[in-house]
């Protein structure tokens, strides 16, 4: 029988992990059924213990249950311990469940290796300070940027984030008010995409060269990607950080890293949108 694993939220049926995965798992030849799982809001635990007893290998959390998968795990990797969240279970040897996160890593993949847009070196702008936001400073921060300033709508969180990871790097957080700076990359780790908004900005936040990523995606381009082109800056929507924290989680289960590039491209083409 193939190894069974599943992605698991509420709500799910939007889910693109399943067709992600399949195609992973058919470019690399490995042998699995990956499904979707819808669980009660107040049932997380009990559904994903149900999944492994059964013989599952591995699940994907997506919202709202990333922290609660956190609780879940047996043993953490230093970066969902980092994150504060669980993307990623995978059931072990001694039936023991890993937990990871690999939002962060799947954000770093996109913008150096699809996009090439380097990070080191460069002044780097984070709005936002919920879960993706905290998932992305480590591996953010390891690529060892110039500065990583961490803004958002309610400043406090920024600064206690920025705070909490400053033996990290050099990290400062604050406001979305208070920006004076011009950044080589702008990231919305914000949720205001989703709502169709943008967060209060500033003019002139871009250097000359200066690139802007939203972790969301979207059939179109989103508002964030969308302000930032009228102004000439090339801008990438989300979807290639979803593609590639699919793949690290691939290759946490299967041990094979998958080629994302041609994954991306079909996915692209699919949602019917131009390549961003
Ligand atoms: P959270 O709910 O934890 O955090 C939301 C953040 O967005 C907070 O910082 C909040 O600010 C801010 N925010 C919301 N609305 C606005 C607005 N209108 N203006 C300014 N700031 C706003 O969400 P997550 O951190 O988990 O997710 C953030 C986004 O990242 C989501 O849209 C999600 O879809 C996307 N994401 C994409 C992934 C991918 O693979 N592409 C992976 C993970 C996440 P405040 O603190 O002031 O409320």
């Amino acid at each position: 029988m193939s190894d069974h694993y599943a992605v698991v939220g509420n709500p799910i049926a939007h889910s693109l992990s399943p067709h992600i995965h399949c195609a992973f798992a058919e470019q690399t030849g490995e042998d699995l059924l990956y499904s979707k799982l819808l669980a009660p809001l107040d049932a997380f635990a009990e559904c994903a213990r149900t999944f492994f007893t059964e013989g599952g290998c591995g699940l994907n959390i997506t919202l709202p249950f990333k922290l609660e998968a956190l609780d879940l795990a047996d043993q953490l990797t230093d970066r969902a311990a980092a994150a504060g969240a669980v993307n990623t279970l995978l059931c072990q040897e001694d039936g023991r469940l890993l937990g990871d996160n690999t939002d962060g890593a799947g954000l770093v993949a996109d913008l150096c290796r699809n996009l090439g847009w380097g990070i080191r070196d460069k002044r780097v702008l984070l709005i936002g300070a919920g879960g993706a936001a905290r998932g992305a400073l480590l591996p953010l921060l390891a690529e060892q940027p110039a500065h990583l300033h961490l803004a958002n709508r309610t400043a406090i969180k920024a600064e206690q984030l920025a705070d909490d990871f400053s033996r990290y790097g050099d990290l400062s957080g604050g406001g979305l008010q208070g920006l004076r700076s011009r950044f080589d990359l702008v990231i919305n780790a914000t949720a205001a995409s989703l709502d169709n908004t943008l967060p209060t900005l500033p003019e002139q936040l871009f250097t000359a060269g200066g690139k802007a990523y939203d972790m969301v995606y979207a059939a179109g381009p989103t508002p964030f990607v969308h302000w930032a082109r009228t102004q000439g800056v090339p801008a990438s929507d989300g979807l290639g950080m979803l593609v590639g924290q699919a793949a690290e989680s691939f290759y946490l289960w299967r041990g094979v890293y998958p080629q994302v590039a041609p994954v991306l491209t079909q996915l692209r083409r699919e949602l019917g949108k131009k390549n961003n």
